[in-house]
């Protein structure tokens, strides 16, 4: 019955969707389905509150594990085996499955957890895995049962047509299906912390855009090449996605010009967003995300964000803004953009960098200073010089 592997993968708060519970749940088996389609002889199923992954034994157990963990709305899936559902078979296909871990992995103990999702299965489930852990004892002489401290536990899942025998649950990321939840546009630095904004909203299944700005030639063609990479890593979660990159020079020309020296930087975060804000509305996009984190740079504090947000009437999500540092490395680790995004180049917001930042700007005063320049003009020509790049997954 086993010349393919089989896995078993588990939903984690689709299952609490009520009446939308069969759309998310399509919508997440279509994800698996389009992200297995490259390898030959691959099934996805979907039965009795779980999704079922037939794939065929020359495809390597961890290809076909890592591609459904970048599935958004995975809780975990474990690899298993199947038997037929009577406790004969069940007991036979434990003994099997035991000796290979004892070959592996030299396990010593064990313990046997059972389930039985059929409830006309006339066996109950502590009865079941005493029964099966008497034929594992009987079938492994080197082991014993360690119901503290195994060194596996034996999943038995009886369902009516057949059984699962498993021993991991490999944690996938949560969240739900994307496409499940709006679109939005991401503000994509080469940094640390923007591809982790990003990948959070991701997460709760909302499908991104991304805009980059750039101050070219002051940052170099390599430094956006690096953006794109950096995308083309977040598309391997987000799916294939559009960048739209514009050319902020100008505004940080006319900004240097006219406005005073410390107010720099607030005062091209004000001109970002609202380019942004009209990239996200010409592009149908529900809200802005950023990398921000309270408190993190003279721009991120609480007063910068407030003359920040005061600048667009789109609303803007600021998934990081209580994560410490050290968490958003943690998640950029876990995701693999950490090694990208540390790679040095230059970002425009380091262009014409003021030596004093403010750290407590005055809406007052910015607009006092801000009103020298035509900021309209300004936004609709930045927006008129954007360039789309098409990222794919890297
Ligand atoms: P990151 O690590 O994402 O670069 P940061 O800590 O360097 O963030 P800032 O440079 O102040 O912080 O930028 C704050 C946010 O503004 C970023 O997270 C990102 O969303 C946006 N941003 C900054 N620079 C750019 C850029 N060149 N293009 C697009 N968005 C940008
Ligand atoms: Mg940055």
């Amino acid at each position: 019955m086993n010349e393919r592997n089989t896995f078993i993968v588990r939903v984690g708060e689709v299952a609490l969707k009520g009446q939308n519970k069969p759309y998310f749940e399509k919508t997440l088996v279509d994800r698996i389905r389009r992200l297995l389609k490259k390898y030959q002889g691959v099934e996805v199923t979907r039965h009795e509150g779980l999704i079922f992954v037939y794939a065929d034994k020359d495809i390597p157990e961890d290809t076909i594990i890592s591609e459904i963990r970048k599935v958004f709305g995975v809780a975990s899936i474990s690899p298993a085996v199947s038997t037929e559902p009577n406790m004969e078979a069940i007991g036979k296909a434990a003994v099997d499955y035991m000796m290979n871990l004892i070959e592996k992995k030299g396990v010593k103990t064990f313990k046997v957890d059972a389930k039985r999702a059929d409830k006309n299965f006339p066996i109950k489930s502590p009865d079941i895995a005493r029964q099966v852990g008497a034929s594992v004892l009987k079938g492994c002489k080197v082991l014993k049962v360690d119901v503290h401290e195994p060194d596996v536990y034996l999943f038995v899942d009886v369902r009516s047509d057949v059984a699962y025998l498993y021993q991991q649950k490999i944690a996938g990321f949560g969240g739900l299906p994307l496409g499940t939840n709006g679109k939005g546009l991401v503000l994509l630095s080469g940094g640390i912390d923007s591809p982790v904004a990003a990948w959070m909203m991701a997460k709760r299944g909302m499908q991104i855009e991304a805009v980059h700005f750039h101050s070219y030639p002051y940052t170099s063609e390599r430094a956006q090449a690096k953006v794109e990479e950096l995308a083309g890593i977040l598309a391997i979660y987000c799916s294939r996605f559009k960048m739209h990159v514009i050319n902020m020079l100008p505004i940080q020309e006319q900004i240097a010009r006219n406005c005073p020296q410390e107010e720099m930087t607030i005062q091209l975060r004000r001109f970002m967003m609202r380019t942004a804000e009209k990239i996200a509305r010409k592009y149908s996009c529900d809200m802005l995300i950023t990398g921000e984190s309270l408190g993190q740079v003279a721009s991120q504090t609480s007063d910068s964000l407030v003359v920040t947000d005061a600048s667009v009437s789109i609303p803007v999500m600021r998934p990081l803004i209580a994560m410490d540092k050290s968490e958003i490395i943690d998640v950029a680790r876990d995701i693999g953009t950490y090694e990208k995004s540390i790679e040095p180049y230059e970002d425009c917001c380091t262009v014409f960098l003021p030596r004093h930042p403010l750290t407590k700007p005055r809406l007052d005063r910015i607009e006092k200073s801000e009103s020298a320049l035509d900021v309209q003009a300004l936004v609709d020509a930045a927006v008129e010089s954007e360039e789309i790049i098409d990222i794919y997954p890297a």
